[in-house]
């Protein structure tokens, strides 16, 4: 492929019919206001460092943690070990599923995060297609693997070594705390190194198919997915929302870092809330363009700038949201690639039964959604990494959340399978 400068994409709001549907909401927000977090010239020197002091630090004060860590880490090993050696069949399309509900999280009882629902949603991925027939399971070469930890390098590709640490060894303070909204705990530091890792480990296996598909580049491009992360609320140093640290970004950098074939990134936020934490931390980052499409009257924290940021309404419905997604899709498609990698944030909390959304978005509405994605992923022929993003039932049923959630997964799959089958006729 042919490259010429590479640039973030330049997208100018026009006279479109689309945009009358829901006028001053839209807003297209393409800039750079802040300097990058870091450089790749100065990053080598600030790994050494911090993982070299980070180990002392864990051997000597922080021995207990650190062993535990380490033991955890190298439990995943095999995880690791299996996205580098690719065995899937390269005749069938490939999608890798990462879970990592093996952590037992201990949340205080009231506690509003819906935890349960990564296993929910995991159990009933694992089970549809298990239950599949034979002939159709042989359609796509489908595992499930327990997200490995992210080492600290891969961390600090995107966040400073002092809130890793801080993360690692519990010295948070209450504040900080409060803003993530969860409790320290050993199993829930595990939990968001592993958030990080499935990512991470997703996005390896696809990079590392894509690069063997070089011999093959009409079969279809490799994917994968997270039952868990879309932490997108996650900054240099600091949480926000739930989000410890920001798994997308740092797959992205370690793809960047470790993939010469990836030279440029796109990351397409759907959940209802923006993607604020990768706005900022890809402020200045020409490699990687955020697209973030939320609810206005939805902000978890002060608005971030991503370069292209679409606001839509609270309560807006199927039409308004499927045709302002297709249109910026298509805009995307148009004006500013190419991309060698796409980065999916699915979270469901669009839906008008979410506790949390503020939209009306039925559940057929969202199954259109994600195939309007995975249409725009093939169509770009480059591989996919998926993440759960939000999606917080009601008290009282949890039906509708787990549904949403299961399909991403299950569509993914059966498009792949579709697609597989179409061109083989
Ligand atoms: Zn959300």
């Amino acid at each position: 492929m042919v490259r010429t400068q590479q640039r973030k994409p330049i997208i100018h709001l026009v006279s479109m019919p689309m945009i009358l549907l829901v006028s001053s909401q839209l807003k297209s927000a393409i800039g750079m206001i802040q300097p990058a977090c870091y450089t790749r010239t100065g990053k080598q020197a600030v790994r050494s460092f911090t993982v070299n002091n980070l180990s002392r630090t864990l051997q000597s004060s922080r021995g207990s943690i650190g062993s535990r860590w380490m033991s955890a880490s190298s439990s995943a090993a095999e995880v690791e070990d299996a996205t580098t050696s690719i065995k899937h069949k390269s005749s069938i399309p490939a999608f890798r599923i990462f879970y990592n509900d093996v952590y037992e999280v201990h949340l205080p009882k009231g506690h509003r995060f819906p935890m349960d629902k990564y296993q929910r949603v995991r159990k009933q991925v694992q089970k549809v297609v298990k239950e599949l027939p034979k002939e159709e399971q042989e359609k796509v070469d489908c595992d499930f693997h327990v997200s490995p930890l992210a080492t600290v390098d891969e961390l600090v590709t995107t966040h400073s070594y002092e809130y890793v640490q801080k993360v690692l060894s519990g010295d948070l303070t209450e504040q900080e705390l409060r803003n993530v909204g969860f409790p320290w705990n050993e199993e829930n530091v595990k939990r968001s190194f592993s958030s990080v890792g499935g990512t991470v480990a997703a996005a390896k296996f696809v990079c590392e198919a894509a690069e063997q598909r070089k011999d093959n580049p009409s079969s279809i491009p490799p994917w994968a997915a997270h039952v868990a992360g879309g932490t997108h609320h996650a900054f240099h140093d600091r949480g926000e929302g739930f989000c410890v640290f920001s798994d997308i970004a740092v797959a992205a950098n370690v793809a960047l870092q470790s993939f010469p074939n990836i030279e440029r990134i796109l990351i397409l936020d759907l959940d209802v809330h923006q993607g604020n934490g990768n706005a900022v931390l890809f402020q200045g980052r020409p490699e990687v363009v955020t697209f973030s499409m939320q609810c206005v009257a939805n902000y978890f924290s002060e608005k971030q700038q991503s370069d292209l940021d679409v606001e839509l309404p609270p309560d807006c419905t199927d039409q308004t949201y499927l045709m302002t997604l297709s249109h910026w899709l298509k805009r995307i498609k148009r004006e500013s690639g190419p991309y060698d990698l796409v980065f999916f944030q699915a979270g469901v909390d669009i839906l008008a039964e979410d506790r949390l959304g503020r939209m009306s978005i039925s559940q057929k509405g969202v199954e259109t959604r994600n195939k309007l994605v995975f249409d725009f992923a093939m169509d770009l022929n480059v591989p996919l990494v998926i993440t759960m993003g939000g999606g917080y039932p009601r008290t009282d049923d949890w039906a509708p959340i787990l549904q949403a959630h299961s399909n991403v997964y299950l569509q993914a799959r059966q498009y792949l399978a579709d697609t597989g089958a179409s061109r083989k006729q």
